[in-house]
């Protein structure tokens, strides 16, 4: 470990970035995090589920642990069956169904293997197809409780119906998956909800006090200005006074998307989806 506490792991990047909490870097793909109480731990979030992310949480910790999913793409719950349960919301466990994922990961795969970001090839488990595995529900408000450290399950539906993010009230830390990043927050296949329920839902989230913001993708920690700038640009889509320019999602989804940026933050979609 060096002095920005990252070490590797099985082809993983791993960095300690809170007490008690690990970012593990799947491959340039996703960001998972490792939660740890004084009793037991969660891991947020799977990944894609390309290499062997059991072994990298059970060399970090020694604790019982429990899976925890943000929203139900496959880049978050791909490794839950490695795991033989997780929670996931009720309103995403369409999407981890076995006939759905037999039709999307190779070509998932494929262009998960082109993105100029992605490494760590010859970790990857051959010929693998993530598997089924046993759902168990989140609510909103539904506490975790780890011993010293406690996680609440806020609802986010816009994403996708069943987006949740993780609260850490007492460190004032969010897990936030695909709901608040500095990347372009996905709001127009048939997966999504609205940019209407997911401008509410941000809304509601900023009256809770945190002050960093673990994502599942790109930079983190990233700060409160990313929700509030989401929030802007969900209010200017909303109202019609955003600018928009064309995007090309078609790899993700078959129905054509616009995007709109404000400050730090952006969001894709269409008429469809407002
Ligand atoms: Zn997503």
């Amino acid at each position: 470990m060096d002095n920005l506490n990252l070490q590797k792991i099985e082809g993983y990047i791993v960095q300690q970035v809170a007490d008690g909490v690990w970012a593990i870097d799947e491959y340039g793909v996703a960001i998972v995090y490792l939660v740890a109480g004084t009793e037991k731990a969660a891991l947020i979030d799977t990944g894609a589920g390309l290499g062997n992310l059991k072994k990298v949480v059970e060399t970090l910790t020694d604790l019982p642990y429990f899976v925890l999913n943000t929203h139900g793409h496959i880049d978050h719950t791909g490794g839950d069956s490695d795991f033989e349960k997780a929670y996931l919301s009720e309103d995403d466990w369409f999407m981890v169904d076995q006939k759905y994922i037999a039709s999307s990961w190779s070509g998932f795969l494929d262009k998960t293997k082109k993105e100029p970001g992605f490494y760590g090839a010859e970790y990857m488990k051959k010929d693998w197809i993530p598997g089924e595995f046993e759902r168990l529900p989140l609510r909103d408000h539904q506490i975790f409780d780890f011993g010293g450290r406690m996680l609440e399950v806020l609802c986010v539906p816009g994403h996708t119906p069943g987006s949740v993010v993780f609260l850490d009230r007492a460190n004032k830390l969010l897990f936030a998956g695909d709901s608040v990043v500095s990347t372009p927050i996905l709001i127009f296949d048939k997966y999504s909800t609205n940019v209407t329920s997911f401008w509410n839902a941000l809304k509601e989230l900023d009256k809770e006090d945190f002050e960093l913001i673990f994502p599942g993708h790109y930079k983190r920690p990233i700060g409160k200005k990313v929700l509030h700038d989401l929030i802007h640009c969900a209010e200017m889509i909303i109202n019609g006074t955003a600018q928009t320019e064309p995007v090309d999602f078609s790899h993700m989804s078959v129905e054509p998307a616009v995007i709109s940026r404000y400050g730090s933050a952006s969001i894709a979609y269409n008429e469809k989806h407002i």
